[in-house]
């Protein structure tokens, strides 16, 4: 089959909706790179944690005159976090008995340490709600932090930033890979923000995406249903050929050339520069080259995917601002931040 690719530049319709009340956020915590980047120039062991929807990743991290060495690092792959809880008792036990803090990044919805929902993760929540309530407090009693995977990303990126000595005034990150997640930090408050779960315009989706909004409450197709791997473009390769793929495999596709995959790819990284834009606008970032944007996720790992969100990150109307990858600052920027944010929440 022929697709046609030519894609509308700019729907300003999209960013526009940013600005309303269906953009959901919810302030986190206070954070300040430069002082996080100064707690790293000490020396301190901690443990990380970061859980995510499909792998579970600890390690113990040496900080040392702001290096981060890594050491002991354990990774777990499952299916619906089948697995995860024993992983997980066997790092509070050794947590316990090296007297490590420990700082945990969590893709699941939170409340306080408690878990309160998941939509990848269902075998790991229905054990870890009956030993332990679902949260992490009781199973790790020396936790210093715990936040969702897109605070500890951006505190990790800004930090990493920092004792580059690259410094912002505001910082935008993005999670794209099964799904879609993002955060600003923004007057020294780090904020999670929903900016997948916003309508998606008909100029963003070229398919006729009718997949709806998973987000309890949200009866339209979201901006998450066209750009995420698994959530959007994993579900409209299936629809449109009957097979399914995943985002490796597409990815290829789409490197390779494939007119379905580039549609897919090129239509998900017009969908996250409008996002971005959207964002950055909302939390009036500066026009004037002092912000930065960091994406994180399955997706980067393609470069011509890295190349289109940039080109057209460039070419939309929005401020002037620095693009990251956050593979060209470390390996895991949200097991990273799981560690920063241990240190970080530790000495006031
Ligand atoms: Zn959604």
């Amino acid at each position: 089959m022929s697709y046609d690719i030519s894609l509308p530049g700019h729907v300003p319709e999209q960013i526009a909706v940013y600005q309303t009340e269906h953009l959901l956020t919810h302030n986190v915590r206070r954070f300040d790179a430069q002082q996080a980047a100064a707690k790293l120039r000490g020396v301190r062991d901690v443990m990380a944690i970061d859980l995510g929807g499909d792998k579970v990743r600890k390690a113990t991290y040496c900080v040392s005159n702001g290096t981060l060495a890594k050491r002991d690092e354990e990774t777990l792959q499952s299916r619906g976090g089948a697995g995860y809880l024993a992983f997980l008792e066997r790092a509070a036990a050794e947590a316990i008995a090296n007297n490590l803090q420990v700082g945990i990044s969590s893709a699941t919805k939170l409340e306080g340490s408690v878990v309160s929902r998941t939509v990848n993760l269902p075998a790991f929540f229905e054990e870890f709600t009956q030993r332990y309530g679902a949260d992490y407090e009781r199973l790790f009693p020396d936790l210093s932090f715990v936040a969702n995977d897109t605070i500890s990303g951006i505190c990790g990126a800004s930090a990493l930033l920092a004792l580059q000595g690259r410094q912002f005034r505001d910082v935008a990150f993005f999670n794209c890979g099964s799904g879609l997640g993002a955060a600003v930090i923004h007057d020294g408050v780090a904020i999670h923000i929903e900016a997948a779960h916003v309508p998606l315009m008909p100029g963003l989706n070229p398919l006729g995406q009718t997949t709806r909004c998973s987000v309890e409450g949200k009866d339209y197709v979201c901006l998450e249903r066209v750009t995420a791997a698994r959530a959007g473009i994993e579900d409209l390769y299936f629809q449109q050929t009957g097979e399914a793929r995943d985002g490796v495999a597409l990815g290829r596709m789409y490197e390779a050339g494939d007119p379905l995959a580039t549609l897919l790819y090129e239509t998900s990284a017009l969908a996250l520069a409008h996002a971005a834009v959207g964002v950055m606008r909302r939390y009036g970032f500066s026009e004037t080259g002092e912000s930065a944007v960091v994406f994180h996720g399955g997706n980067f790992e393609i470069a011509t995917y890295r190349a289109a969100v940039r080109r057209n990150l460039v070419a939309l109307p929005g401020p002037d601002i620095e693009i990251v990858f956050s593979r060209d600052l470390c390996g895991n920027v949200c097991l990273d931040g799981a560690a920063v944010l241990a240190i970080d929440s530790d000495h006031p």
